[in-house]
């Protein structure tokens, strides 16, 4: 199906339709898988014969949800997983070993930092923290243990751009894998393979679902890498996606382009009205012409997303005013849903770094961050003005 366009892929990439000619992809909820013969078993767990042994790991309709996000993706191998964390301890586990180096961008979520300096460091593993949008830092961090690079662009939540491109370039001419998290763009706006990626990681609990309902996640990449190393671990280990799940997330992929591309137009349009608001000083956005690296965003990007944050005036106190005074959108950390979100990432997605580590990487006091739905534009600004009224009333 490679010949199709992403909205062709998106709706039909990955069925294989049944004995009974459905016409929707079905959910086959079964644990384990009947043979033929005792010698049908012997060749499925070989591996000389390719098929169906135990829902860990495999299952058909976990497989759709692969072979439909590989498409997508333009990988050659897709392996799901129950998370997104999930799938980034997978890929870590499988790759790695004592001793070995990884090169993280200082910028990635907060789990992700959190699954490196708890628990794969006991292991042995060293880690070194780098900004996402300073590649030559990238260059500089490299040692001769370094395994892995680990992205994510655009950044939660200022929007911090890393090139894909150049950051791939420094990372190959070592011998180094280049790994990036493309859950805020997806392959509907960004697609890291072309930019030099050998490993994309997703949550697919964002985007992918977008309507706020499974817990999920994948990584993606090539036969070796994917097919066999990181498969290899999940059959082991068994951080596998319910079938269930796996039926929800591609049903989502059908309608990512078209969701994807209403994120982005509403946020861009509530961003550029965000700018010019009294009581609003700042606004990260990548699709505003203001932001820094726009021009690159443009280029490695064919929208900007969802997601914005700005600083509003009066610190914590505006902030929470604001935060307090809407009434449509929901106040939660989770993003990438249908239903606008509203979070105060420093006293929640933020609020277990320090006050010093947080100023230092922009997460102000007055800092909000919001994921934008699929709400008519006009009904989620007059929500943004009752916010930006209660910060004034805290001012006055
Ligand atoms: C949410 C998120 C994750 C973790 O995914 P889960 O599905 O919550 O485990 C990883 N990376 C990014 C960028 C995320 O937003």
């Amino acid at each position: 199906m490679t010949e199709h366009h992403l909205a062709t892929l998106a709706v039909r990439a990955g069925q294989s339709r049944s004995h009974e000619a459905e016409h929707s992809e079905p959910i086959f909820t079964t644990s384990s898988y009947v043979f033929a013969s005792a010698a049908d078993a012997a060749a499925r767990f070989d591996e000389s014969v390719k098929g169906n042994i135990y829902s860990r790991f495999t299952n058909p309709t976990v497989r759709c949800f692969e072979e439909r996000l590989a498409a997508l993706e333009g990988a050659a191998s897709c392996v799901a997983t129950g998370s997104g964390m999930a799938a980034i301890l997978a890929t870590c586990m499988a790759l790695m070993k004592a001793g070995d180096h990884i090169v993280c961008s200082d910028s990635v979520f907060g789990s992700t930092i959190a699954l490196i300096n708890r628990y794969l460091v006991k292991f042995g593993v060293e880690v070194t923290y780098v900004r996402p949008d300073d590649s030559e830092a990238w260059r500089r961090a490299i040692k001769s243990n370094t395994k892995l690079f680990f992205l994510e662009t655009p950044s939660n939540p200022l929007s911090v751009i890393a090139d894909i491109r150049a950051i791939a370039d420094i990372a190959h001419e070592r011998g180094v894998l280049l790994i990036v998290d493309n859950c805020f763009c997806t392959p509907a706006l960004q697609k890291p393979f072309e930019l030099g990626a050998d490993l994309v990681i997703h949550s697919a609990t964002k985007y992918l679902d977008g309507q706020g309902r499974c817990v999920g996640g994948a990584v993606l990449g090539n036969e070796q890498l994917v097919g066999k190393d990181i498969f290899g671990f999940l059959r082991t280990a068994g951080p596998s996606m319910s079938p269930f799940n796996a039926w929800v997330f591609l049903k989502g992929l059908e309608t990512l382009e078209l969701r994807m591309r209403a994120h982005s137009a509403a946020a861009l349009q509530l961003a550029r009205w965000l700018e010019v608001q009294p009581g609003v000083s700042k606004v990260y956005y990548a699709g505003l012409e203001s932001h820094p690296q726009h021009a690159l965003a443009k280029r490695q990007q064919s929208g900007f997303g969802g997601i914005i944050a700005f600083d509003v005036e009066q610190g914590r106190k505006g902030a929470w005013a604001f935060v307090d005074a809407t009434r449509l959108l929901s106040i939660t950390a989770n993003l990438g849903d249908t239903k606008s979100t509203i979070t105060h990432p420093a006293t929640t997605t933020h609020s277990r770094i320090s006050p010093a580590e947080r100023e230092r990487a922009g997460i102000t006091e007055g800092l909000l961050r919001i994921s934008v739905g699929l709400e008519d534009v006009r009904d989620l600004q007059t929500d943004l003005e009752r916010g930006l009224a209660a910060v004034r009333a805290v001012a006055a």
